[in-house]
């Protein structure tokens, strides 16, 4: 080579020309690349699927606030420092009046995004629901929008209330709610769904939920955890389900991974490090080469999520407030110029992206 730049060879070689040429990795191509790519060839690789859908210093991001109205749950991940079994002190579920105090002071902050997550609390019937999603946009209208539930909690409602899944989407539609997220994820196994959270529904259900709330007109979208005991083969099957699923609908509007935070959970264990989920990032835009949005985790990461962008991811969130991780060991940062100023340093050109109606979601 007279220009001193190496090309790729071998398998690499083969792995480059299908991602150049729009074609799909396949999960063999996916383990290899873990174990042999550097960290540039992985970057380069997620630039090219990334380049299909984004400028290159092109990013977007959001100022949201995550809204944990209870901490009881049933559930009993042995990953969670959150929750509250029911009867014990310390257990809570919060009132409209405290969740509008939340949104007003969002606004305040100059975001627009809430999320809702919570346990699986028995004490709350489907109304409390209902009657908080629309007392929300009775008040706020379009200046707010807001992921209702995840996945798993919507799960645990439609079997509480019960209600099919697309009786369960039907209801929360006709009280204002646009969106039920991904979250309740972690790892989209059986197995691993056995080892750690046996009471929070198997993978099919997960689908089949995702597949009503789809159905029912609502929008949804994907997420991951990583960082637990999960293997290698267990993060590739997680991506290929969701690229499965979105070829079959088309409705995954993003894919946000973020890690687990051990601090205070019963299973423990240490935080892998930024370095290790930056390479899943980029595994994860170059899997998954029919979502053009992938987020990178600023709650889980700080700053060096940014760094994340390199990756091949292209959205982020600024959160206020995720009382979930926090309990877990993540520290959020109301510094949001400091942030920001990360990315631009990096290159690109941060663009806020406002949910509430009239704007691109
Ligand atoms: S992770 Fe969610 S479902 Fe599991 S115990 Fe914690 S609050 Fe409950």
């Amino acid at each position: 080579m007279g220009n001193g730049i190496a090309l790729p060879v071998g398998q690499l070689a083969e792995i480059t020309a299908k991602v150049s040429q729009g074609l799909r990795i396949d999960a063999a191509d996916a383990r290899w690349l873990w174990k042999n790519a550097t960290d540039a060839e992985l970057c380069s690789l997620a630039a090219v699927v990334r380049s299909r859908f984004h400028a290159a210093d092109a990013c977007t991001y959001m100022v949201m606030r995550i809204i944990n109205y209870t901490n009881v749950c049933v559930a009993q991940c042995d990953y969670c420092a959150f929750y509250k079994l029911p009867g014990v002190s310390g257990g809570y579920v919060l009132s409209q009046e405290q969740v509008f105090a939340k949104l007003d002071e969002l606004l305040v902050l100059g975001g627009d995004l809430a999320a809702f997550n919570g346990g699986f609390n028995p004490q709350l019937p489907l109304s409390y629901y209902c009657d908080l999603f629309a007392a929300i946009r009775a008040r706020y209208g379009d200046s707010i929008e807001f992921y209702a539930l995840t996945i798993a909690e919507f799960l645990y409602l439609a079997d509480h209330a019960k209600l099919s899944y697309a009786d369960a989407a039907a209801r929360l539609k006709e009280a204002g709610v646009r969106w039920i997220t991904g979250g309740g994820s972690e790892i989209l196994t059986e197995d691993f769904r056995a080892r750690h959270s046996k009471f929070k529904y198997t993978v099919a259900e997960y689908f089949l939920a995702q597949k009503a709330i789809l159905d029912a007109g609502l929008k949804t979208t994907a997420t991951m955890v990583i960082g637990f005991d999960e293997t290698l083969d267990e993060r590739i099957e997680h991506l290929e389900r969701t690229r499965r699923f979105q070829d079959e609908t088309g409705g995954l509007a993003s894919f946000l991974c973020w890690t687990f935070k051990p601090y205070f959970t019963q299973i423990g264990g240490i935080e892998i490090t930024t370095a290790e989920y930056l390479r899943h990032l980029a595994l994860s835009r170059i899997y998954l080469d029919n979502i053009p949005r992938i987020r990178t985790s600023v709650l889980t990461q700080n700053e060096r999520a940014l760094d994340g962008l390199r990756y091949g991811a292209d959205d982020f969130d600024l959160p206020i407030e995720d009382e979930v991780t926090q309990k877990a060991g993540a520290t959020i940062s109301l510094d949001f110029e400091r942030i920001l100023n990360y990315a631009r340093q990096l290159g690109y050109s941060p663009q806020y992206r406002h949910v509430s109606v009239g704007n691109k979601v």
